[in-house]
């Protein structure tokens, strides 16, 4: 390092462009206009659906399991950062069992009523599936506390000396739960269901294979070595897998054939400045600003927050699994660290964290 003020040559400090990231592993509103086609994407089946080899083992024996006794599946929470297949497997699985999949979210469900009108409506055995469900409300959970131990509703009628207590009892269902932070459920909930799967980063080889299917589907010509390419700038995430394998058949359209080679594939990566890591602007902007402002860490999860201007959640739904699981950074009791590979990536000199003395990186205003 020269000097006591550190440079990142072109790293822009005020330009976090949150709203339009490609890689951003949550629904984007690109993604909206294009829902069918995500909807078009999704595998049916489980010996369909690739990777998650432990989870898709434990749930083929529960789902066979629980047609041979003819009863519903216990009930499944799915937890995982979002773009990993939450919703897809969910759909799996109602299809496995042969029953309706009914579909909602934590935020979606305002009222006590529209909960109990979901649950009213299941037909036996039915799949409901819950998505965001850590965002329930205190008083929508306490319904569904009886509705997944005894099939049971309690609720109550009018007010004051004219209240009533209903019990009203409920076909048996299956409840599938997906969330991106389990520790923010409460217990109560959490322990209320049987089954318990972690759903991990996929490998570039399964996301390879993932954008060979949807390539087929969606009649794109791709080679293997192609796919590969992108899977491995997919930061594990079947979702980014697919948006990026969409915007490179867009670049391959209008500046040849159409088929994606791999040279074609590593332009219109570049163009969308992802480079081989799948890393892009932000995620070098967020691992510089750590090192500038504070020296490689650590740095609490608020303050990194509060300085790149996004909240905490989406730091550590979003953006920080990925990096983890790259090793650029890490978490210590006193927040996070960025690591030398970081370092060596972005081309910044290393200097050891929290160094006493010599080679430390000076905070600066400009
Ligand atoms: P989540 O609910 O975890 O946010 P989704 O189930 O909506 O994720 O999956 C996002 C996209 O990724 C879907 O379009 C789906 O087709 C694709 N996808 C996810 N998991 C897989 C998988 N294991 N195999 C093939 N495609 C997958």
């Amino acid at each position: 390092m020269n000097g006591d003020i550190m440079d990142f040559d072109g790293i822009n400090f005020d330009e976090f462009d949150f709203e339009n990231r490609i890689v951003d592993s949550g629904v984007t509103p690109n993604d909206l206009d294009e829902k069918e086609s995500e909807n078009s994407l999704r595998p049916k089946t489980l010996s369909d659906y690739t990777g998650q080899r432990r989870a898709k083992e434990e749930l083929g024996i529960y789902i066979d399991a629980a047609k041979l006794r003819g009863e519903p599946l216990d009930h499944v929470l799915l937890y995982g950062p979002p773009g990993l297949g939450k919703t897809t497997l969910a759909g799996i699985i109602a299809a496995e069992l042969g029953v309706n999949f009914r579909i909602t979210s934590g935020p979606a469900i305002e009222k006590k009523g529209d909960l109990v009108a979901l649950l009213t409506n299941l037909e036996a055995g039915d799949v409901l599936f819950i998505d965001e469900i850590h965002r329930l409300s205190h008083q929508i959970e306490e319904i569904l506390y009886p509705a997944m131990e005894d099939y049971a509703i309690d609720f109550i009628i009018g007010k004051g000396p004219a209240a009533r207590s209903i019990h009203l009892a409920l076909r048996p269902f299956t409840l599938i739960g997906a969330t991106t932070r389990a520790g923010q459920m409460t217990t109560p909930l959490r322990d209320r269901f049987g089954v318990v799967l972690r759903l991990e980063l996929y490998t570039p080889d399964e996301l390879a294979s993932i954008i060979m299917r949807s390539a087929g589907i969606l009649g794109i010509e791709i080679d293997s070595e192609s796919a590969y390419e992108i899977a491995s700038r997919s930061r594990g995430t079947p979702r980014i897998a697919n948006r990026l394998l969409k915007r490179v058949r867009d670049y391959a359209q209008v500046k040849c054939s159409g088929h994606i080679d791999r040279a074609v594939a590593c332009d219109a990566l570049a163009m969308l400045e992802i480079d081989e890591l799948g890393l892009d602007n932000t995620d070098r902007r967020m691992l510089a600003s750590m090192i500038r402002f504070y020296g490689g860490g650590p740095v609490g999860l608020e303050t990194l927050a509060a300085t790149i201007g996004e909240e905490a959640v989406t730091i550590e739904d979003v953006y920080e699994p990925y990096l983890l699981q790259i090793g650029y950074i890490a978490r210590t009791p006193r927040g996070r660290v960025v690591t030398r590979m970081a370092y060596e990536h972005l081309g910044i000199p290393y200097t050891q964290p929290d160094e006493p003395s010599g080679g430390q990186i000076k905070i600066t205003n400009d």
